[in-house]
C-alpha cells in the first residue's frame, strides 16, 4: 500500500495547482467543459492557479485548430488558465506533451536503469494471438510478461537487430494502491489485477497513463477533477509516482452525464447539443451556460441553482450520474437573460434577427420594443426568431385549437367593433391601443377570455402570448387592420 497518497494535503500551506489537459483531437465537449469548470472553480476557491495543457501524443486524430478551439470556447465560459501554452511560466513550460519529449525520455531511462521498466519486443501479432488465447480460456487478458525477464545480452541482440520494441512498467506484486477520491471517497485497487502495462509505444511516444504522471509532477499539480473514466487509470498513474518518489495529487472523479433516458452521453447523441460552440452560437449566455454546467455534478444549499462563481465549494460534489436536463438549460438561461439589461438582450438577438427577416423598414425603436416584448420569455437569442416570426408573415396559419375557438358566433362583431375602434386611432400607441381594448369591451359586451382570445388570435394568430397591447402596437395600423378583415 502506498503510505504517501493517504497523507492529507493542506490547503493552508501548499498552492493548489489544478489542470485541464485535453487533447486537441476535437472541439470542446460539454463533457470536458465541466471538467475544466470543476478544476477552474477549486482552483479560484481556494486562490490557486489553474492550468491548461495539452495531451497531443495521439498526432493522427488531432484536429487543425484544436488548441485554439478548446482555449476560445472555455474563454467565452469565463474560464481563463492561468498558464497555458500561450502564457508559459518557464519553470513549467512546454505545456504541449509533444514538446516535452525530452523530459519523458529522462524518466524513462532512469526506470529502465534501475529495473523499474524493460523492453518488449513483442509483435502487435504476438501479442494479439495471446489476447485471444487468454480471452478463450476465460481469463482476463493481461500481457504474458514474456520480455519481462530478458537478459541485458538478449535485450542488446535483439536492438541491435533493429527489432521495434515498447516500454513496459514492471507492475510489484500484491501491492494494494488505495486512495481518498474527493468525490467517490475511499478507492483501491489490486495491483495483481494490472499487467505489465506500455509506457511508451514503439515509436517512442508515451502513452497518456505515464506521461500524465510526469506532467502533474513537474508542473506541481495538487489536485485533479477528471471523468470517472479514468478512475481506473490512476492505480497505473499511482505506481509511476511511487516508483519516482513522488506525491501523487490528490483526484476527484466526476460522475458520467447522462441523458434524459438515463444512457451516457455518447458523442453521436443528436438529442444534445455537445459541444459549448453550439451553444454559442445559439445565442446562449456564456455565465448560464457556465452556472448550468456547474449543477452537472454539483448541488448548491438548499434549493437554489441560480449561484455566483463565489458561492461554489467542494463539498456538495455529487456521487450518482448527472442528468443533462435541457429544460433546466433553458430555465437556467432565461433567468440569467431577465437580468441583462435590453439593450444586452437586443445586442444578443439582433444578429439572430438580421439574419431570419429583412429588417431595412424597421426602426431601432420598433426592434427595441419587440425584443423588450420577449424580453421575460425569452430563453436563448436564436428563439427569438421563432416568437416573432408573427411580425413578419402576412399569412397567419391557425393551429386547430384556435380555428375551433373563433367559431363561436358572438366573435366576428366583437372584431368589428374592434376594428372600428382602431380605424379612429390617431396615434397607434400601446395605451391607446389598451382604451380600444376597454372600449371593445364595453360595447360588444365581451368580457374575459371572449373578449382578449379573439383579439390575439385574429391579430397575433396564436393564443398565447405577450402583452397583447404591446404586439398589435408592433405589428402596425395597417397590418393589424388587414388582419380583422
Ligand atoms: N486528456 C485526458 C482527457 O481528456 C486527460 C485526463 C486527465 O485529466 O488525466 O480525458
Amino acid at each position: 500500500m502506498c503510505g504517501y497518497v493517504k497523507e492529507e494535503r493542506d490547503l493552508r500551506m501548499e498552492k493548489v495547482r489544478v489542470r485541464y489537459a485535453p487533447s486537441p483531437t476535437g472541439h470542446l465537449h460539454i463533457g470536458g467543459a465541466r471538467t475544466a469548470l470543476f478544476n477552474y472553480l477549486f482552483a479560484k476557491h481556494h486562490g490557486g492557479d489553474f492550468i491548461f495543457r495539452l495531451e497531443d501524443t495521439d498526432i493522427e486524430r488531432n484536429i487543425e485548430g484544436g488548441e485554439a478551439s478548446q482555449l476560445e470556447n472555455l474563454a467565452w465560459l469565463g474560464i481563463i488558465p492561468d498558464e497555458s501554452p500561450l502564457n508559459p511560466k518557464p519553470e513549467y513550460a512546454p505545456y504541449r506533451q509533444m514538446e516535452r519529449l525530452d523530459i519523458y525520455r529522462k524518466y524513462t531511462q532512469e526506470l529502465l536503469d534501475r529495473g523499474l521498466a524493460y523492453k518488449c519486443f513483442c509483435t502487435p501479432e504476438e501479442l494479439d494471438a495471446e489476447h485471444e488465447r487468454q480471452v478463450e480460456a476465460g481469463v482476463a487478458p493481461m500481457y504474458n510478461r514474456k520480455c519481462r525477464d530478458l537478459t541485458a545480452e538478449e535485450v542488446a541482440a535483439k536492438e541491435a537487430a533493429g527489432i521495434p520494441y515498447t516500454i513496459r512498467l514492471r507492475v510489484p506484486a500484491n501491492k494494494t494502491y488505495e486512495f481518498d477520491d474527493m468525490i467517490r471517497g475511499h478507492v483501491s485497487f489490486e495491483s495483481n489485477d494490472i499487467g505489465d502495462w506500455v509506457i511508451v509505444k514503439a515509436n517512442g511516444i508515451p502513452t497518456y497513463n505515464y506521461a500524465v504522471v510526469i506532467d502533474d509532477h513537474t508542473m506541481e499539480i495538487t489536485h485533479v477533477f477528471r471523468g470517472e473514466e479514468h478512475l481506473s487509470n490512476t492505480p497505473k498513474q499511482m505506481m509511476v509516482f511511487e516508483m519516482l518518489g513522488w506525491k501523487a495529487p490528490t483526484y476527484g472523479h466526476m460522475t458520467l452525464i447522462v441523458n434524459e433516458q438515463r444512457k451516457k452521453l455518447s458523442k453521436r447523441d443528436e438529442s444534445i447539443m455537445q459541444f459549448v460552440s453550439q451553444y454559442k452560437e445559439e445565442g446562449y449566455l456564456p455565465d448560464a451556460m457556465f452556472n448550468f454546467m456547474a449543477l452537472l455534478g454539483w448541488s448548491p444549499e438548499g434549493e437554489q441553482e441560480i449561484f455566483t462563481k463565489e458561492e461554489f465549494s467542494e463539498t456538495r460534489l455529487s456521487k450518482s450520474p448527472s442528468m443533462f436536463d435541457k429544460d433546466k438549460l433553458t430555465w437556467v438561461n432565461n433567468r440569467y437573460i431577465k437580468e441583462r439589461s435590453l439593450e444586452d438582450v437586443v445586442a444578443l438577438c439582433r444578429p439572430f434577427l438580421e439574419e431570419a427577416y429583412d429588417l431595412s423598414s424597421k426602426s431601432e425603436q420598433w426592434i427595441n420594443d419587440l425584443v423588450a416584448t420577449y424580453h421575460d420569455q425569452l430563453s436563448y437569442g436564436k428563439e427569438i426568431v421563432s416568437l416573432v416570426d408573427l411580425f413578419f408573415t402576412d399569412e397567419l396559419n391557425l393551429d386547430e385549437e384556435a380555428k375551433e375557438f373563433m367559431k363561436d358566433e358572438t366573435i366576428p362583431n366583437t372584431l368589428k367593433v374592434f376594428k372600428a375602434q382602431l380605424e379612429n386611432l390617431e396615434e397607434f400607441t400601446k395605451e391607446n391601443i389598451q382604451a380600444c381594448i376597454k372600449a371593445t369591451q364595453k360595447e360588444a359586451k365581451a368580457k374575459g377570455k371572449m373578449l382578449y382570445m379573439p383579439l390575439r388570435i385574429a391579430t397575433t394568430g396564436i393564443m398565447h402570448g405577450p402583452d397583447l397591447a404591446s404586439s398589435i402596437c408592433l405589428l402596425g395600423k395597417e397590418k393589424v387592420l388587414s388582419r380583422l378583415g
